[in-house]
């Protein structure tokens, strides 16, 4: 190994024993042996590790972390290709047991349904997530694929650095981070791939936490009563909120569809995040625009209502929205807290 590391100029040995063939290393090089050790652990071919230690700088890092990511996305999509290929939905839903999870003061129990459907387009952007005490909403923003990859790739990294770091700072850093490799992946162009982001998520220090950017939403069915947990981030709701316009122009304004907010689009991201209430009896919905653009508040309210079983309710949403000729993907997550 350390031979075919020196043929490539790592790591060459400062003297070598001719009689025995033994190879003297300086112990400056210790450090450097652990870099190419690290960077080998990377996958980073050795005539690539040698050209760096010519030159390292910190583009080149970012270079190999984009090309890494693109090529995790490419290996997730045949992958998905597969699947759709091969007719198989995505795995049940944690069962019941499964998914418990102590909050600062109470342990709950979730049992979840999901469904999405492409609607009238020609692929499906929207992406969703049930882990362990974490449920979010993604709907990608961007060409055909990038959005596809832009909501994956934010639901991923947030699931992975959230159960890395499960308190309410954990939870918004875990969104910077998805922010982050979002726009990475658009090699840090404005606006060419995005996606929005609804969580409802049991962290270790707070109990239950809802955050949002973008105009996915988050509602509590609690009593028979519906609210929105989440304002989208969006002109059109702007306007609405400063008194500027009226729910029935903002059906119809040139804007309607433009987003203030999404993770991706900047270096940066506004989060909006906020306690919620939760207790057993509530059924809280996540859910993209493509559900809420064709279900009023009210038809919502009483489908949620009228059916026990969270998948069942699930499906009736999103079944209902398709009939409604939806043009937007729609997606829909269920969390039954008992
Ligand atoms: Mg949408």
């Amino acid at each position: 190994m350390l031979r075919s590391y020196a043929a490539a100029g790592l790591l060459v040995p400062t003297a070598v024993d001719e009689s025995s063939g033994y190879r003297y290393y300086s112990p400056g090089q210790l450090l450097q042996a652990r870099i190419v050790a690290l960077l080998r652990q990377a996958q980073i071919g050795i005539d690539e590790i040698a050209g760096f230690f010519d030159n390292p700088d910190a583009f080149q890092l970012d270079r190999w972390d984009r090309q890494i990511v693109s090529e995790s996305t490419a290996r997730r999509q045949a992958l998905a290709q597969a699947r759709a290929a091969l007719a198989i939905g995505r795995a049940a839903p944690p069962t019941q047991s499964e998914n418990s999870r102590k909050g600062s003061a109470v342990t709950h129990t979730f049992v979840t349904g999901t469904a999405t459907h492409i609607g009238g387009r020609d692929s499906n952007q929207d992406a969703w997530l049930v882990s362990d005490g974490l449920f979010a909403v993604a709907d990608g923003l961007g060409g055909l694929q990038d959005g596809e990859v832009a909501s994956r790739l934010t639901l991923d990294t947030f699931d992975a650095a959230f159960t890395a770091d499960r308190t309410v700072s954990g939870l918004l850093g875990a969104c910077r981070e998805a922010n982050r490799a979002v726009w990475r992946q658009a090699n840090g162009q404005d606006a060419t791939m995005g996606s929005t982001l609804a969580v409802l998520a049991m962290t270790s220090d707070a109990a239950a936490i809802v955050l949002h950017v973008g105009d996915s939403r988050l509602y509590r069915l609690r009593n028979g009563r519906l609210e929105q947990l989440t304002h989208d981030h969006t002109v059109i709701a702007d306007l609405m909120r400063a008194g500027e316009l009226s729910e029935s122009d903002a059906q119809t304004h040139p804007y309607r569809n433009v987003l203030t907010r999404a993770i991706g689009v900047a270096p940066e991201v506004d989060i909006d995040h906020s306690g919620a209430s939760c207790e057993p009896g509530d059924r809280f919905v996540l859910c993209s625009d493509g559900l809420f653009k064709v279900l009023s508040t009210d038809e919502l309210k009483v489908m949620l209502a009228s059916e026990v079983e969270p998948q069942r309710s699930a499906d009736q949403l999103v079944a209902n929205a398709v009939k409604r000729e939806a043009e937007d993907n729609v997606t829909a997550v269920i969390i039954d807290v008992h």
